[in-house]
């Protein structure tokens, strides 16, 4: 098997080859016609299968984020079922992660009820509480519960924390309203 390295460290979202040209390997994901990195890590290609894939530049200790745990994370890039979380902070442990890990939000994990569109209920660079559902990266979240949900979100135009009005965000500067799921631990306050 001959590896080449195409880039010594890339990012969770980044773009690391186009489907047209290469196969998705380990710890990548498509997104339209782009292969994104899941994680921070060294991007590799197989040259003979024509497969991109992402080394993880850490060990990936299952110990650090576990099933049932409760993170805090920002949500960094979007498509319409899915969205790509940083993992800050796992609450239930107390423990800041230096190195952000990569959470993805499914559509069918922020309610019980149907929802048309993920963008309904997050938005890039929104703070979210939410659950790990499964053992090991990339670790998938849900944000079911009344204490899971957004806990900050900012204004798209003047980018100051929102407030809650009639269960809705609401700018109190710009006068605008947004959608969201928002946790029941929302606060304007809160500290990272
Ligand atoms: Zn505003």
């Amino acid at each position: 098997m001959s590896e080449k390295i195409l880039k010594d460290v890339v990012i969770p979202g980044e773009e690391i080859g186009v489907i047209e040209e290469f196969l998705p390997g380990d710890w990548t994901y498509v997104d339209g016609n782009s292969i994104r990195s899941m994680i921070f890590g060294t991007a590799i290609l197989d040259i003979n299968e024509k497969r991109v894939k992402v080394r993880p530049l850490h060990r990936m200790s299952p110990l650090i984020i576990e099933k049932g745990d409760i993170v805090i994370g920002e949500v960094i890039g979007m498509r319409k079922d899915v969205a790509a979380i940083s993992i800050r902070k796992v609450e239930n442990k107390g423990l800041i992660l230096s190195n952000p890990w990569s959470g993805l939000l499914h559509v069918s994990q922020v309610s019980d009820k149907f929802i048309d569109f993920l963008s309904d209920a997050v938005k890039v660079t929104d703070i979210l509480r939410a659950r790990v559902i499964n053992l090991r990266p990339p670790y998938q979240l849900s944000i079911k519960e009344r204490g899971m949900g957004v806990i900050l979100a900012f204004c798209p135009i003047c980018q100051n924390p929102m407030s809650i009005k009639n269960k809705k965000l609401y700018c109190l500067r710009c006068k605008i309203r947004e959608e969201r799921k928002i946790s029941t631990r929302y606060s304007i306050n809160l500290k990272l």
